[in-house]
């Protein structure tokens, strides 16, 4: 209980430790400077430029006129839990099928992170994860109260993790490691060899892994890859998926985690404590989207390539700027450290004086100082208006 004081605001201490996610900030200035009569080149939210399949706004249309528009289940309904699991054992190509009672759907892979998280960890637990992150793990385990641990992705092995600080940062506290492949926002996807070291280590100092898998449809090498092939850790796994960048969903609102049936469970309770349900016609439009055609996810993912190879390309013409070949996701990870290492100035030079929105690196952790992100989910105009601005730009920044 806190004491009352002449500055007491009411907020908790927990709320302090939260970040907040840059992109929406940025966002906002961008918006700002759009509604001054300023041009912007978008390049900083993460999310298809895309509109959701036809056949999925079918269905969620459908869905509100066959009134699905009451409570839901907690963990959702149950014919959807069939097909995500269903689908996640299909496309992961396991042995062992998942089951419905291991599926719990949310509005968002965010809002189940969260909740996972909070079932998860005890003040003081050790959650390790990879720096840079997409920012909520952290933010989580900071509110929880628990120990968020980085461990330094490297762009020497194409974003790939450093396997000897990982195994340097583990002991008998940690509860949890996060993994995000492909990742945001690097755009790096973890290798055959890392899964298994992390898998042996797995197994050795007996942590739960929770795999974000929120990107597994944007990969533009051959297969996606994921620690669930090794199938003996199955009781350890907890995968996140959602349908907001595989689907262009993301005001949709729809994500769900597979888990082992006791954590689900608490998942659930958690579910039923907070969002209560999914929007049910949006759990409608989600299961067309699993059991619907699956070619605009390919033709999206196709575009995604196109410009991913364009882009890049394109982004190593620029003095001073080194990007290594993202292999999913849809995010350019550029080394500025030839400009500068303040990587959130550089992003605010850009946005204020060359029209360019994009994040700096350090908003995902430590050790994206030096870097700036970019989210190339645009049009090919829209990303050769981006490189073209930053090749104009960058040679006057006053450093
Ligand atoms: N996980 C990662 C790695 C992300 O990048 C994002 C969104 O940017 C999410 C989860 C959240 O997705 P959703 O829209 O389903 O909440």
């Amino acid at each position: 209980m806190s004491t009352l004081s002449p500055d007491y605001d009411y907020l908790c201490s927990a709320v302090s430790r939260l970040g907040s996610e840059a992109a929406f900030e940025v966002l906002g200035r961008a918006r700002e400077l759009q509604a001054a009569g300023r041009d912007i080149v978008h390049m900083e939210v993460g999310e298809p430029d895309f509109d959701t399949p036809a056949h999925i706004k079918a269905a969620g249309k459908a869905a509100i006129d066959a009134n699905f528009t009451h409570y839901a289940p907690n963990a959702g309904i149950m014919e959807f839990r069939t097909v995500i699991a269903e689908y996640a054992t299909r496309f992961r190509a396991l042995a062992q099928p998942y089951t419905p009672d291991m599926v719990v759907v949310a509005p968002g892979a965010k809002q189940i992170i969260w909740n996972l998280l909070a079932a998860l960890l005890e003040p003081g637990d050790e959650m390790v994860y990879a720096d840079p992150a997409y920012p909520t793990y952290a933010a989580a385990a900071g509110y929880l109260g628990a120990k968020a641990v980085p461990v330094r992705l490297l762009e020497s092995k194409n974003w790939g993790l450093d396997l000897d600080e990982l195994e340097a940062k583990l002991s008998a506290r940690t509860k949890v490691l996060v993994l995000n492949s492909p990742h945001n926002p690097t755009g790096g996807v973890l290798s055959h060899g890392d899964l298994a070291a992390i898998a042996e280590l797995a197994t050795r100092y007996r942590f739960l892994i929770l795999t974000d898998e929120i990107y597994s449809r944007n990969i533009y090498g051959e297969r996606f890859e994921s620690i669930t092939q090794f199938e003996e850790l199955r009781d350890r796994i907890v995968v996140v998926d959602g349908f907001s960048k595989a689907y262009a969903m993301t005001g949709w609102r729809l994500g769900y985690c597979i888990a082992p049936v006791k954590i689900a469970r608490a998942a659930t309770l958690l579910a039923n404590n907070t969002y209560a349900c999914t929007s049910t016609f949006v759990q409608m439009a989600g299961m067309a989207a699993l059991t619907g055609d699956d070619a605009p996810v390919v033709a999206m993912n196709d575009t995604f390539r196109m410009r991913r190879d364009r882009f890049i390309a394109q982004l190593n013409t620029i003095p001073n700027v080194s990007c290594p070949m993202p292999a999913g996701a849809f995010y350019a990870f550029p080394n500025i450290t030839a400009i500068t290492h303040d990587d959130v100035a550089l992003a605010k030079y850009l946005l204020e004086e060359a029209g360019v929105a994009l994040l700096g690196g350090s908003c995902f952790g430590d050790a994206g100082r030096g870097y700036l992100r970019l989210s190339y989910a645009n049009s090919l105009q829209e990303l050769d208006r981006c490189v073209e601005r930053m090749r104009a730009a960058l040679p006057n920044y006053p450093n």
